[in-house]
C-alpha cells in the first residue's frame, strides 16, 4: 500500500486517507489562451515509467494539498512537499538524481 507522510502536519498517511489529484505542476490555460495550449492543458499528461510528480488530498487528515514524487515502476516514495511552490524542492531533485542517474526535472512548461 501507498504511503505518504503529509508535509502540512507529519502523519504517514496511507492511500486510503489520501485522495488523489492527478499530475502536479501544470500550468493553467483558460479563456483567452491559443487553443493548442488550452487543450494541453485540459487533456495532455505526462505518463512516465520512473520519476513523476502529483498532487494528493489528505483528505482523511488535514485536508491539505500537498506534491508528491514517487517512482511509478517501484513505488518508492521520493518525498512530499507543500503545493504552494511552481517547482518541486532543490533538495528533492538532488535526492532523486542520486537515486536515478541520468534522470532530470524538466519543467513541462517549458518546451521539450
Ligand atoms: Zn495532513
Amino acid at each position: 500500500m501507498l504511503t505518504l507522510q503529509c508535509p502540512h502536519c507529519g502523519v504517514h498517511a496511507e492511500e486510503t486517507e489520501l485522495t488523489g489529484g492527478g499530475e502536479a505542476h501544470l500550468k493553467r490555460f483558460g479563456p483567452g489562451s491559443d487553443d493548442d495550449a488550452f487543450e494541453g492543458y485540459l487533456f495532455l499528461r505526462e505518463n512516465p515509467k520512473g520519476v513523476h510528480f502529483e498532487r494528493w488530498r489528505h483528505s482523511y487528515g488535514c485536508g491539505k494539498w500537498f506534491h508528491a514524487a514517487r517512482c511509478t515502476v517501484t513505488m518508492e516514495v521520493f518525498g512530499t512537499y507543500t503545493a504552494q511552490t511552481s517547482k518541486p524542492p532543490q533538495d528533492l531533485l538532488d535526492r532523486i538524481s542520486e537515486k536515478r542517474p541520468g534522470w532530470r526535472w524538466r519543467d513541462l512548461n517549458e518546451p521539450a
